[in-house]
Parts: structure tokens; C-alpha cells; sequence
């Protein structure tokens, strides 16, 4: 049997009742802008982070953008980023004047950590884009020790947990995107902003509003760029679901080391106490692209996301030239995702690791 990369469809079937009745009510009511779902939305979601505010934005990548801008973010600053990331983790940073500066990351847990944003360090960094990768949990409060505003890139990680609390409750600021692929996703485009600091909250809430409280004054340049009520009545459907879903991939991830995988490959390593919720389950191993390969042949999904690394990106050859990130560069040649979904049972598991094991074992 053919096992997906990914399992949108499953989890949401069930509920497909309940998300055209929320679909439908804010059609009867007529309010598509900033109107009662989006606000009741902010609030179970800063709730189930622990953060005090949440700001919905129309992706991840603007609440990125609007997260720096909101923390003081501008010309002349230098913002540290992994270079091991989707691209839109850096691609945010210079839309608000300031330079990507690029760091590298833990091979195991796939996150940068205090040294690599410290290697990177100079006396212009003003803050660091801390991704939460795959699910994984960066080290925040390590970062934060060095002296340096963390915003935390969670965009994948929503449903971990961690010691410290959850991601989006960790640094001073950090971004959701709701993306439909990711683990709680809309039905179109969605991004979310949340900190426990009001003045960033405030400014936060006027940069997606074209830097105004009352379209009347002005105060920023700022962008149009707010999470619609539609998908905002979505998501609180959804939401609740958020942590079971977790708990799905959590169990998929113990289904592969039940299955003998991690003799095979090096698996993902979750960082101390963290309990990701995998968005993707990225494994390494030396020949990952002819492995890639052979698990096609088997009907086996599998996707290389980051193979060539953002540093070394056209648009970023002017931020990456010179920069030398090994781990990355090994990560980035040796790293597969394998089927992952909060639906992924001991079987398909085990499938999966048989077509491992004939190419690998
Ligand atoms: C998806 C993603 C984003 C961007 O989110 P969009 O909603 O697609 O703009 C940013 N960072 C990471 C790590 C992501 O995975």
C-alpha cells in the first residue's frame, strides 16, 4: 500500500459538518474584516500558547515582517537567521531594512542553538529569528542569555509543547502561519502574531491595519495584511483539535523508533523535554537522494525541502557570500522527510521502514 508524505484529508473529514456551519454563519452575518471571529480567534489562540496577545495576520511570512518591525527592527540592524529553514524565514527580514545575517544549526535537532547564534553575533544584531523546526523547540531562554530579542519563527511547531511553556510564548514575539499544510491549518492563507509584551501587541495590531488604530491617522507605514473572518471561524474549529492532532504525530514518531527505523537512519532529535508535535519527520542518511529514490519506486512519499540552503539562494547571494555554515551544508545534502501526519498508524509505520530497510539495511 502507498503511503502519503502527508494526510490533510483524514483528520478534517469528520469535521467538515461543523467547518461549513462556521463557513456559513459569517456569510449570514456579513462581517469578512477583523469582525467577531477573527477577535474570539486571538484570544483562544494567545490563550492556548500562554502568550497575553495574538494578532492575526494574513500568513506567516507578514507576521514575520510585522513581528520584526513591531520589536523595533530597521534600517541598519543585522537580524540572525538559520540558513536551514523555509525561505520566508529570511525572506521577512529585509522588508524591514535590516540585513539577514546567516547561523547555522544542530545537525540532531535540526535548531539553532547559543553558539551558532553567538558565531554570528556583531554589535549591530538586534534580534534573531529562532525557527522551531519541523516541531522541534529551539533553545529560546539560551538565546535570550546571550543578551540578543528573540523572535520565535513557530510557523511549524504549533501543538509542541515544551518545559518552558509553548512555542509562541517563549521570546519576546513570535509567528504562526496557518497555511493549509501546516499542523493547524485554514482554508487559504492565515498567519498569527503573539507576545505577552502590549507595546509590541499594539504595534503589532497597527502595522496589519496601514499603521493606523482608526484608518483616520496614520502613524506607520504599515502594511494591509490581517487573518480573514472566514478563516478565522475555520481555525476555531480547529483549534480545538490542535492538541490530539499533536499527540497523532507524537505517536507516529514513536510507531518509526518502534519500528527499528532509527538502526537505519539518523532520526530527527528532539531538543531537552521538548515534545514536538513533527510537522514534517525529516530523517538523514548519507545517500538521501538515491534513497529518495527507492522510496518512490515502493510508493513511498518523500520530499528533500531544503536541499539547497537559503545562504546559498539567488536572492540571497549579497547575505550568503563568504558565510560558511557546515552542518547546514550537511543537513541540507542529507536530509529526507518521510510520511508524517496525525493519522500515521504502526503499520504504515512499519511499511515505511521496510522500504528503508531494503535500500538501507
Ligand atoms: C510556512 C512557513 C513560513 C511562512 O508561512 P506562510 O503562511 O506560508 O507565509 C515561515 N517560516 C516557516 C518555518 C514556515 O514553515
Amino acid at each position: 500500500m502507498p503511503v502519503a508524505l502527508f494526510d490533510t484529508d483524514t483528520p478534517l473529514a469528520p469535521l467538515k459538518p461543523r467547518l461549513l456551519e462556521a463557513m456559513a454563519d459569517v456569510v449570514a452575518d456579513g462581517r469578512y474584516i477583523l469582525g467577531p471571529n477573527v477577535a474570539a480567534f486571538e484570544e483562544e489562540f494567545a490563550a492556548y500558547c500562554g502568550a497575553d496577545h495574538a494578532v492575526g495576520v494574513a500568513n506567516g511570512t507578514d507576521a514575520l515582517t510585522i513581528a520584526l518591525r513591531a520589536l523595533g527592527v530597521g534600517p541598519g540592524d543585522e537580524v540572525i537567521v538559520p540558513s536551514f529553514t523555509f525561505y520566508a524565514s529570511a525572506e521577512a527580514i529585509p522588508p524591514t531594512g535590516a540585513t539577514p545575517v546567516f547561523c547555522d544549526v544542530d545537525p540532531d535537532t535540526y535548531c539553532v542553538t547559543a553558539d551558532t547564534v553567538k558565531a554570528a553575533m556583531t554589535p549591530r544584531t538586534k534580534a534573531v529569528v529562532v525557527v522551531h523546526l519541523f516541531g522541534n523547540v529551539a533553545p529560546v531562554a539560551e538565546i535570550e542569555a546571550l543578551g540578543v530579542r528573540v523572535v520565535e519563527d513557530a510557523a511549524q511547531a504549533a501543538g509542541t509543547t515544551a518545559p518552558a511553556g509553548r512555542p509562541g510564548a517563549l521570546g519576546s514575539v513570535a509567528t504562526f502561519s496557518f497555511f493549509p499544510s501546516k499542523n493547524l491549518g485554514c482554508f487559504g492563507d492565515g498567519g498569527m502574531v503573539t507576545t505577552s509584551d502590549p507595546e509590541i501587541a499594539e504595534r503589532a495590531r497597527m502595522l496589519r491595519f496601514h499603521g493606523s488604530h482608526d484608518k483616520v491617522t496614520y502613524e506607520h507605514v504599515g502594511y494591509n495584511s490581517r487573518l480573514d473572518e472566514l478563516q478565522a471561524a475555520v481555525l476555531r474549529v480547529l483549534l480545538p483539535e490542535l492538541d490530539r492532532w499533536a499527540d497523532g504525530r507524537r505517536a507516529a514518531a514513536r510507531h518509526y523508533e518502534e519500528a527499528g527505523l532509527g538502526e537505519l537512519v539518523a532520526l530527527p532529535t528532539p531538543t531537552a523535554g521538548a515534545a514536538p508535535a513533527w510537522h514534517l519527520y525529516v530523517i538523514r542518511h548519507e545517500r538521501a537522494a538515491e534513497l529518495a529514490a527507492a522510496l518512490k519506486a515502493a510508493g513511498i512519499g518523500q520530499k528533500a525541502y531544503y536541499r539547497v540552503p537559503i545562504h546559498r539562494q539567488p536572492a540571497m547571494v549579497a547575505h550568503g557570500e563568504g558565510v560558511s555554515l557546515p552542518a547546514t551544508d550537511e543537513v541540507a545534502r542529507t536530509h529526507l522527510a518521510i510520511p508524517m501526519s496525525p493519522v500515521l498508524d504502526a503499520g504504515q509505520a512499519a511499511e515505511v521502514t521496510a522500504a528503508v530497510r531494503a535500500f538501507a539495511g
